[in-house]
């Protein structure tokens, strides 16, 4: 059977089956009944996927069997003679990972004049920084502000966040995209070739415009 014939059997079969799935009633799990399935199938739930911490920083917590040995491995700097009197590198500033904001640090600490070195462990921008694909929180936009973001950010964080840090967060967003722009970062635009809205905060209404 080739590849295509197969794929419209599966077709008709979805056809047939269409309106008998559509009158069906699918029972809703009560929250004890989730719960039970988490902990048979789910590995972050099942209980004997985790152990102890035995050393270190997070001794006493549990963690995956996996991360757990991880936290627990001998330094594969074990062995290896370090002279700290004689180093590789002398630098004024040495950034650690080169994700987005590794990144931005290394190119503002070289911007302000600053000898900068950028270890990471992977590839330079092998990170989160390039799978983020929904959207940025900057506010941009004609219909957008600072202050709406503000209030967008305080209510998403359920009043809880530290005030100075979403005030520094949404006063620098837009002057921070504006900068990458400027070094060739392509945002995705509407059609009308305005920045896109600031992705929604998911259950949450927008604050008006105006606010
Ligand atoms: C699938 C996905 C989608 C996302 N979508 C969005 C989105 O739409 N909008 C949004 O705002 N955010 C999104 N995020 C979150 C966003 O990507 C991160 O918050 C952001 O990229 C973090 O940036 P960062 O520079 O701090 O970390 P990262 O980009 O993760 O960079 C960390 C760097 O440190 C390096 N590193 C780690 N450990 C070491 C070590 N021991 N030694 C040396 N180097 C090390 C890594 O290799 C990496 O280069 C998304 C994240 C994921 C995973």
């Amino acid at each position: 059977m080739d590849y295509y014939s197969g794929l419209y059997d599966s077709l008709e079969k979805v056809k047939a089956s269409r309106t008998r799935r559509k009158a069906q009633q699918i029972p809703k799990l009560t929250p004890g009944e989730k719960q039970s399935l988490l902990e048979e199938y789910h590995p972050d739930y099942r209980v004997s996927g985790f152990r102890e911490v035995r050393l270190g920083q997070n001794k006493g917590e549990m963690a995956p069997r996996e991360l757990a040995e991880l936290l627990e491995a001998p330094s594969r700097l074990k062995g290896i003679p370090l002279d700290l009197a004689h180093p590789h590198h002398r630098v004024d500033v040495l950034v650690i990972g080169g994700g987005g904001g590794g990144s931005a640090a290394a190119l503002t600490a070289r911007e302000a004049g600053a000898n900068v070195l950028l270890a990471t462990k992977l590839r330079h921008g092998d990170s989160n920084t390039i799978m983020a694909e929904g959207g940025i929180g900057a506010a941009t936009r004609p219909d957008d502000s600072p202050a709406i973001h503000y209030v967008d950010t305080i209510r998403g964080g359920r009043f809880v966040n530290v005030p100075d840090l979403v005030r520094a967060l949404v006063t620098d967003a837009p002057r921070v995209v504006e900068w990458l722009e400027r070094l060739g970062v392509l945002f995705d635009r509407v059609e009308d070739a305005s920045p896109t809205p600031r992705p929604a905060i998911p259950g949450l209404a927008p604050t008006p415009a105006g606010t």
